[in-house]
């Protein structure tokens, strides 16, 4: 640290990326990307967007917010796109949250929520998971906060379903509700559906996980037409040209393979039910995960050693070391190849 870094950040804890190691290939399961390539449309286009790079983007996202308002039967109007939902959610927390309005959400969700908080000097609320790592819906009613909840939750996987949402958003009428919904497109009901009849309601999704384009960097937000219009201000106010062209290109190409992101996630929640029911049957326990990853643990062998021993095979995994979650690490869904190695390896460690 400089000695000219501003005395408010001098205890801030930066979100630490998971790791993104250079010196060896690994098979990685540990950030949740997809295991399979952009679709050849994305590629294709993003390419072709490369001869254009002189110009500056367009700050609208034109193209892609028409097409995404008429995939999902919104209004233009309604619709955000970032420098993927990580700048989303940032935006969120800058136009809802302060002093008066703190922020709530999960003691075990994505990290990031608190690091946001924290950087902003937003006073915020941790609700611990229930036993059983569930979101307890009854925790966010009426409780003058803004709410952020990730469904799927991450790392657990768990899925809160859209009736339990809905109570969440009537719950808070005075409020803004956030639901972080990164993972939804592996067997989760998106909130997206609700957001004419709520206007508390925003709904933040990624191209990172399901279309493959994490690299990219590409997010948005759904809500109703004053919230898009807030965040606008404050994204006019930062950087407007914060979607990259050949990012956006990218993104446009991917929404006309739709049936290739479709296929991609099926092939995951396939895995993800393969490789749920071998950790099982070796004794570990998976919790249920509607996400595009798992969190596992087994009796005999704690995170961290199977973290380290699984990197010594050349297998990366999320290992993290707080109370409730170190007897397990978090598995990335990748293809059956993957899988089959990551379960032999498991073997030869549990044994
Ligand atoms: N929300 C959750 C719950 C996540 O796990 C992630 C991925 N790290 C994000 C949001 C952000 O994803 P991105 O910025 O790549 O869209």
């Amino acid at each position: 640290m400089s000695r000219y870094f501003s005395k408010k950040y001098e205890t801030l804890e930066p979100y630490v990326p998971g790791e993104q190691p250079r010196d060896r290939r690994y098979i990685k399961l540990n950030t949740n990307e997809s295991p399979f390539p952009p679709s050849p449309k994305a590629v294709a286009r993003a390419a072709a967007a490369a001869e254009d790079l002189q110009l500056y983007s367009d700050p609208e996202c034109t193209a892609l917010v028409a097409k995404m308002a008429e995939l999902k039967g919104l209004q233009p109007e309604q619709v955000l796109f970032g420098n993927g939902s990580d700048e989303i959610l940032y935006l969120a927390f800058l136009a809802y949250c302060d002093s008066d309005t703190p922020a709530i959400f999960p003691d075990i969700s994505y990290g990031f929520y608190k690091v946001f908080a924290e950087s902003l000097n937003i006073p915020y609320t941790q609700v611990p998971l229930r036993e059983d790592f569930t979101v307890g819906v009854e925790d966010y009613l009426n409780v003058g906060k803004t709410v952020f909840i990730a469904n799927p939750n991450a790392p657990t996987g768990q899925l809160l379903s859209l009736g339990q949402i809905e109570t969440i958003l009537r719950g808070n009428p005075g409020n803004i509700v956030v639901i972080d919904e990164a993972y939804i497109d592996f067997g989760g009901e998106s909130a997206v559906t609700l957001v004419n009849s709520y206007d508390n309601l925003l709904v933040t999704q990624t191209f990172s996980k399901s279309r493959s384009l994490a690299g990219g960097r590409l997010g948005m937000a759904f809500g109703n037409a004053a919230l898009i219009t807030d965040l606008k201000t404050l994204k006019y106010s930062i950087n407007p040209y914060n979607v990259k062209s050949m990012t956006m290109a990218a993104g446009l190409g991917a929404l006309e393979d739709e049936e290739y992101t479709r296929k991609n996630c099926q092939t995951v929640m396939e895995n993800r039910t393969f490789t749920t029911e071998a950790l099982r049957s070796m004794g570990f326990r998976v919790l249920d995960s509607a996400a595009n990853f798992i969190l596992a643990g087994h009796p005999a062998v704690s995170g961290g050693m199977l973290y380290s021993s699984l990197k010594e095979k050349g297998i990366l995994v999320r290992y993290f070391n707080t109370e409730r979650l170190s007897p397990f690490v978090r598995i990335t869904i990748g293809s059956k190849d993957q899988m089959e190695a990551l379960l032999a390896a498991v073997k030869e460690v549990i044994q």
